[in-house]
């Protein structure tokens, strides 16, 4: 086994503290990826909490996971060591049901192993990216450029690409007038896509103290939702 060291929340609602355990050894299509930055995802605090369902304890939160690849397994193809490289929501899944062969293993029918609070193919529970390491198959790991900043990279393993993914595919850009609901961990995403994306974005805030920060991020409009009329005067106008 691999030793590793994160932060746990050792049963429900606990805070986070540290906690050494270990990771499996690699298997064929495995590498093992030395964190550098782990975003923080309001998913992480509901799963410690059982928001959502009964958590596996102790928890190792963490799914936007950036690094540096140290060992790969045999039949590793896309990567050798010292590749910078990033984890999002999902480690494993069958690879040959139908779904996992059109590419949409998050419904494979064995069954999707997400990057945290799952049981693993191995038997074992998967523990996320509040760590100094982790062992993931390499359909599951991402290539980063080394010309990107990796701390602002972590949070698109999660957060980026579920603003990302729904941007593209309606093919948002110049003439669109976008609406971001909340400037939050996505909200963010949402508005410097939609601004590098060339549309007219407008943020949709309960707090004006947020007023600075959209405009800070390109946001061309900015409207207080406990402002009645404030919302009037944007009704209807959004694509
Ligand atoms: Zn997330
Ligand atoms: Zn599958």
């Amino acid at each position: 086994m691999i030793p590793a060291k994160g932060y746990a929340a050792q049963s429900v609602a606990t805070d986070l503290a540290p906690w050494n355990f270990e990771r499996r050894e690699l298997a064929p299509h495995d590498v093992l990826l030395e964190i550098a930055y782990c975003g923080v995802c309001h998913t992480d605090l509901h799963s410690i909490n059982n928001d959502w369902f009964p958590g596996i304890y102790p928890m190792v939160p963490g799914h936007e996971i950036v690094g540096k690849i140290t060992q790969i397994g045999s039949h590793v193809k896309k990567f050798t060591t010292g590749d910078l490289a990033g984890v999002g929501v999902m480690v494993d899944s069958c690879q040959e049901c139908d779904d996992c062969q059109n590419h949409q293993e998050q419904f494979c029918q064995v069954s999707p192993v997400q990057t945290y609070n799952s049981m693993g193919h191995d038997g074992l529970p998967a523990y996320g990216g509040y760590a100094n390491n982790i062992v993931v198959r390499e359909e599951f790991v991402h290539r980063v450029s080394a010309k990107l900043d990796l701390a602002g990279v972590a949070p698109l393993l999660c957060a980026g690409i579920t603003t990302y993914s729904p941007l593209r595919k309606w093919q948002v850009g110049p003439g669109h007038k976008l609406a971001v609901v909340g400037l939050g961990g996505l909200g963010h995403m949402g508005v410097k896509f939609g601004v590098a994306f060339g549309a007219e974005v407008t943020v949709l805030s309960t707090s004006e103290a947020k007023r600075e920060a959209a405009k800070a991020l390109g946001a061309h409009h900015f409207v207080v939702t406990k402002n009645e009329d404030e919302v009037a005067a944007v009704k209807s106008t959004f694509d």
